[in-house]
């Protein structure tokens, strides 16, 4: 289908999102519920004793373990930007970054069995692939001396990839530390969608790329986009998304930008009428559910898209989809540790956050102290609520009669407070209500984290 095609004679994606007034009513920002309690409502009365006694508690489980590490630093500088990041034009300036996260590894590792695997590992950022070849081997190797990093061939290792900073010998080394996953930045495609937001990465950078990972047989690659960008057209979109589709990743994001200049400096560069308003972003967003649903991809939930034959997608057939500080996942849930600036990290009955000031995090760790700021203890009732909205997230449904069993008692009765806060949302037709199940209608997809909000009981 041409983009020209798209835009005029489109198959109708999701009526009712067409109707502005209900994404004004419920929104598309908020907390994004990857894990509940969100990190909004962690506490700073929590101790790095309150950490390493969770480290030790995790180890009773024996769960397999999930790793995440920050690489906060970033050589360009998008106006759109919402990240914890650094600005660095050399790469020398990661050194010091990468002993403190060598130190930081060693404090927790200390506290954990080490014959746990690591099933799971994700590098993000900032800008991951701002570390040369050198910086990256030399992480994953403190990575395997601390942790002992897996090698089977059903691990999950992911890396976000910058195509301004990756080249065919970057791919080829990251598959040879064990990345067996990549997630590609793409955003918009349109040079005139670039300027705006100060991002210039020609067509056939991301294009090299994806053939060369293609032909590397990465496992699984993913490419993220954004709609509502300064620029931005329905027209603009659909070609960008027409030129995506024909490179077949496996996963497509399609993230909504959200214009919050008075919390993210960087976006105060961006002109704000130069932002497509409402209206415009909702058709932008109809023409991409559209183009995307006819490609063959399938809406897993919120801004992300599938391949039929993706393991995201025949897991969340399946009612095995889970959800994580990592987002969603084909692999059963285990416990998460962040390593970094402002990395989350959840196990052993508790969820904590490191500063996101890096020069908080380094002081920290020059101390000889854990780099942890803000916690909390998981309540039998956040345990509760966090099963609630990962099933709700993950299979577009949920089953109060199983939760109340898993639980032992009336779920149906705890969490009142949620069902009446979900009846707008209902009025709207995002969710439906079958006695004691609920379940998402295809437009609440798009919207499945402002549902899952009502279960919040931490919101302030
Ligand atoms: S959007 Fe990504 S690449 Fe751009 S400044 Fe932010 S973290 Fe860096």
């Amino acid at each position: 289908m041409s983009a020209r095609a798209a835009v005029d004679d489109r198959p109708r994606g999701t009526a009712l999102l067409r109707d502005a007034g209900v994404l004004r009513r419920h929104g598309v920002g908020g907390p994004r519920y990857s894990s509940y309690p969100s990190a909004d409502s962690f506490s700073t009365a929590f101790s790095d004793g309150d950490f390493t006694a969770a480290l030790e508690r995790s180890n009773a489980g024996g769960q397999d373990l999930s790793l995440y590490v920050h690489v906060p630093f970033c050589r360009h500088s998008c106006h759109h930007c919402a990240c914890t990041r650094v600005s660095a034009e050399s790469t020398r300036r990661a050194e010091p970054y990468l002993s403190r996260l060598d130190r930081e590894m060693v404090l927790v590792s200390r506290h954990l069995d080490r014959s746990r695997e690591i099933t799971q590992l994700h590098w993000g950022g900032g800008t991951p692939t701002f570390l040369i070849l050198d910086q990256m081997s030399d992480l994953i190797d403190r990575l395997d001396a601390r942790f002992g990093l897996s090698g089977s061939r059903h691990r999950d290792y992911s890396i976000k990839v910058d195509p301004r900073d990756a080249d065919v010998f970057t791919l080829r080394h990251l598959q040879a530390l064990g990345f067996n996953r990549l997630s590609l930045s793409v955003l918009d495609l349109d040079p005139r969608v670039q300027r705006a937001i100060n991002r210039h990465q020609p067509r056939v950078l991301t294009e090299q790329l994806i053939d060369e990972a293609h032909r590397l047989g990465f496992r699984s690659l993913g490419l993220e986009l954004v709609y509502g960008l300064p620029g931005q057209t329905r027209e603009s979109l659909a070609e960008t998304l027409e030129q995506v589709i024909a490179m077949v990743p496996a996963r497509l994001s399609l993230f909504p930008y959200e214009h919050r200049p008075e919390r993210y400096a960087a976006q105060r560069r961006i002109r704000t009428e130069e932002l497509p308003p409402p209206g415009e972003r909702l058709t932008m967003l109809d023409t991409a559910l559209a183009m995307l649903a006819e490609a063959g991809y399938v809406h897993i939930g919120m801004e992300l898209f599938a391949r039929r034959e993706d393991p995201l997608t025949t897991a969340q057939a399946r009612g095995q989809l889970s959800r994580s500080l990592n987002g969603y996942s084909a692999l059963a849930p285990v416990d998460h540790l962040g390593l970094g600036v402002g990395a989350l990290s959840r196990l052993g009955g508790i969820a904590a956050r490191n500063p996101v000031s890096l020069a908080d995090y380094e002081a920290r760790l020059d101390a000889g102290r854990l780099p942890v700021e803000r916690g909390l203890r998981l309540t039998e009732d956040d345990r509760l609520r966090a099963r609630a909205i990962e099933r709700l997230m993950c299979d577009m449904r949920l089953d109060l009669a199983v939760l109340g069993q898993q639980f032992d008692l009336d779920a149906g009765v705890h969490l009142e407070d949620a069902l009446a806060r979900l009846a707008p949302a209902e009025r709207d037709g995002l969710v439906r209500r079958h006695g004691q199940r609920l379940e998402v209608t295809p437009a609440g997809r798009l919207l499945v984290h402002r549902l899952a909000a009502a279960f919040d009981a931490r919101a302030t």
